[in-house]
């Protein structure tokens, strides 16, 4: 009889911008840590603009909880050596886990020769550094995941380029992905359809935010160049009191998530916003099986 399988469950956190935003980061880690999630991931400021605060955060997460930390990293604007160097740090200090990124340049600050220009790229460097460490330490594999789009990335000329470009991170050495925010199951089911019939083969999880925020919801649509749904935004815009306006974005988010589910997703990533009232609503929503003990990474 072949072992009950479990959909995955993690979480994406940013690290704190001061000690306020710390207190109140970790009474969420710790909430979260009692979903036992397969991972949490951290992300990290493009051209490492909080590069000491990402890798204390990953710290703290590997020595003080039980939890698995996968670390975003990007490589728009550094080094090679830099990069090395990062790598080789994360390696070292005990992550096994981190999201090959290419990130969004700052304003003004153009690359220069040597720079790592796309995500494919670093993820063959951290696929070299991992080769040397794990020689030196007899460290544990590293699983690296990157970014999908379930709608055109704003740069890419079509959506065919975004599945040429994940098929090419998978074959750079890619084990997983997890998507950008999506506000329709229609986008995602198309997303994966299409990278199968491209020969993409890695778990494609699908990233999910809870949009129970309008203010949040427009700024992440912007970023990202994603249109929310209008008939939710109404919806949302209309709700009397914020007590209403949450019950809607959950609903909402659930339905949303299910839908992936039952489309066959891997399992679900929740952008918290370091905040984990939304994220159990929705999976407390969802009635997500979960498995008896922790510890069951998907792919780390
Ligand atoms: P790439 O895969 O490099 O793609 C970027 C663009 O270049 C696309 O248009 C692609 O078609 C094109 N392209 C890719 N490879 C090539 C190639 N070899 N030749 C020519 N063109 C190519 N940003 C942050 O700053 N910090 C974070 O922590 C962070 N976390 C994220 C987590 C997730 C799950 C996702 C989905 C995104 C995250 N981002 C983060 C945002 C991400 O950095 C941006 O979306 C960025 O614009 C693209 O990153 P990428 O890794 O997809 O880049």
């Amino acid at each position: 009889m072949s072992p009950p399988t479990y959909p995955a469950l993690s979480y994406e956190l940013y690290p704190p911008r001061n000690a306020e935003a710390e207190d109140s980061l970790w009474t969420t880690i710790r909430r979260l840590e009692g979903t036992r999630p397969d991972f949490v991931s951290v992300t990290y400021g493009a051209a490492g603009s909080n590069q000491e605060t990402a890798i204390d955060l990953l710290r703290r997460l590997l020595t003080e909880t039980t939890l698995k930390p996968l670390a975003h990293l990007t490589c728009v604007g550094t080094s090679r050596a830099d990069l090395t160097e990062i790598v080789d740090r994360l390696i070292g200090g005990g992550v096994r886990g981190i999201l090959a990124l290419r990130g969004d340049a700052p304003e003004g600050r153009e690359s220069r020769p040597g720079d790592v220009e796309h995500a494919d790229e670093l993820v063959r460097l951290i696929r070299e550094v991992e080769a040397q460490r794990v020689a030196q330490l007899a460290a544990g594999k590293v699983s690296v995941g990157v970014a999908a789009y379930a709608t055109r990335h704003p740069d890419s000329p079509s959506f065919d380029q975004d599945i040429e470009v994940l098929l090419a991170k998978e074959v750079a050495g890619a084990d997983f992905a997890i998507t950008q925010v999506f506000f329709q199951a229609s986008d995602y089911s198309r997303l994966v359809t299409r990278a199968r019939q491209a020969g993409v083969t890695i778990p494609i999880i699908p990233g999910v935010m809870p949009m129970t925020s309008t203010r949040r919801l427009k700024k992440l649509s912007g970023l990202a160049g994603i249109d929310v749904d209008e008939a939710l935004w109404g919806r949302l815009e209309g709700a009397r009191t914020d007590e209403e306006r949450r019950r809607i974005g959950v609903e909402a988010t659930v339905d949303l998530a299910r839908a992936a589910l039952d489309d066959g997703a891997p399992g679900l990533h929740l952008y918290t916003f370091n905040e984990h009232s939304a994220a159990l609503d929705v999976l407390d929503a969802l009635e997500l099986e979960r498995p008896p003990e922790a510890g069951l990474a998907a792919s780390m």
